[in-house]
């Protein structure tokens, strides 16, 4: 479907059908200003059960965030529709959405998908801002990931004022290693767990779009642009803080935080009171994610903590 300037549409994107013939179609909302300018894509809900970020879509479309003074914006907050609908991750066939990229066109329900986005949406695209949460109950600190050396990245990633910025590489066949490929720019979100809406990580996510939208000169001048509270923080790198054996599990840190070396940032017990060792931080660092499950098993990843940072001045 063709868009004309001025005009905005609500499309749905034909991805797939199951195999009794329901159509599988993911709303799609093009707001396409008179003046040209940039496409930014913004997607959520990859994994279904990441409602956080389909609720900062929500409000940047509801808000009229998405309505750009000049360019384009293509907002899909429900990528997997499927997943969506049943709380889950995953889709029906317990394939995951975000290792199926670019897609094929005969392959599986989650390729196919991949397949349409690459195919039909990735092509009109400037910039690309997508939303994730942890996963299971692994509360993420609203964090932006990049793939490294990339200071235009950079700069985007802390014109959107996220109080973390993570250094890793792209997870093979997911929607950011296809964008890496293809030399598209990704901001890839993460803040909060699945299956949850907490309001300080909306507030950072749609946060986020406006001062970026406001740097690439698309957000209309009705909004107001707050500058970050904070410096960002870039974790360059990081490690995994796992239980020693299993129990119930108490953090006694907040996400976000800075830990010093040997403090007790979390209690492992044994449901009959008898035992209970505490969980020290291996070194300083800020901690960037909790898990927040009441009861882990050994090895499980408690939190993930910083090992090497880069404080910087933040831009915009
Ligand atoms: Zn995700």
């Amino acid at each position: 479907m063709e868009v004309v300037p001025g005009q905005s549409a609500q499309a749905r994107l034909q991805v797939a059908h199951l195999h009794n013939r329901t159509p599988i179609e993911v709303p799609v909302f093009i707001e396409h200003s008179i003046k040209p300018g940039p496409t930014l894509l913004l997607l959520a809900g990859i994994h279904g059960d990441e409602v956080n970020g389909i609720e900062i879509l929500r409000q940047c479309i509801a808000k009229g965030i998405t309505k750009p003074r000049k360019g384009t914006t293509i907002c899909i907050p429900v990528v997997n529709v499927i997943g969506y609908v049943h709380n889950q991750r995953d889709l029906p066939d317990g394939r995951d959405l975000n290792r199926a990229f670019p897609g094929k066109k005969t392959g599986s329900l989650a390729a196919q998908i991949a397949h349409q986005l690459t195919q039909w949406v990735l092509p009109h695209t400037d910039l690309v801002v997508d939303f994730h949460t942890g996963g299971a109950q692994r509360f993420n600190a609203p964090q932006i990931r990049l793939s490294g050396d990339d200071p235009e990245l950079l700069k985007k990633a802390k014109v959107f004022g996220a109080p973390f910025v993570i250094y890793n590489k792209p997870t093979p066949k997911s929607l950011r290693h296809t964008c890496d490929k293809k030399g598209i720019p990704l901001l890839l979100f993460e803040g909060g767990k699945s299956n949850d809406i907490t309001a300080s990580v909306s507030n950072a996510g749609v946060n986020g779009v406006k001062r970026l939208m406001y740097e690439l000169k698309m957000l209309s001048p009705k909004f107001k642009v707050s500058k970050p509270k904070y410096k960002t923080i870039e974790i360059i790198n990081s490690s995994w803080v796992r239980a020693s054996s299993s129990g119930m599990f108490k953090p006694l840190i907040e996400v976000g935080q800075w830990t010093e070396k040997g403090a007790n940032i979390g209690q492992l017990s044994d449901p009959y009171g008898q035992s209970s060792i505490s969980v020290l931080a291996p070194n300083a660092g800020y901690i960037f994610n909790v898990n927040q499950a009441p009861t882990v098993y050994q090895g499980d990843a408690l939190f993930h903590i910083s090992t090497e940072i880069r404080y910087s001045q933040n831009e915009g």
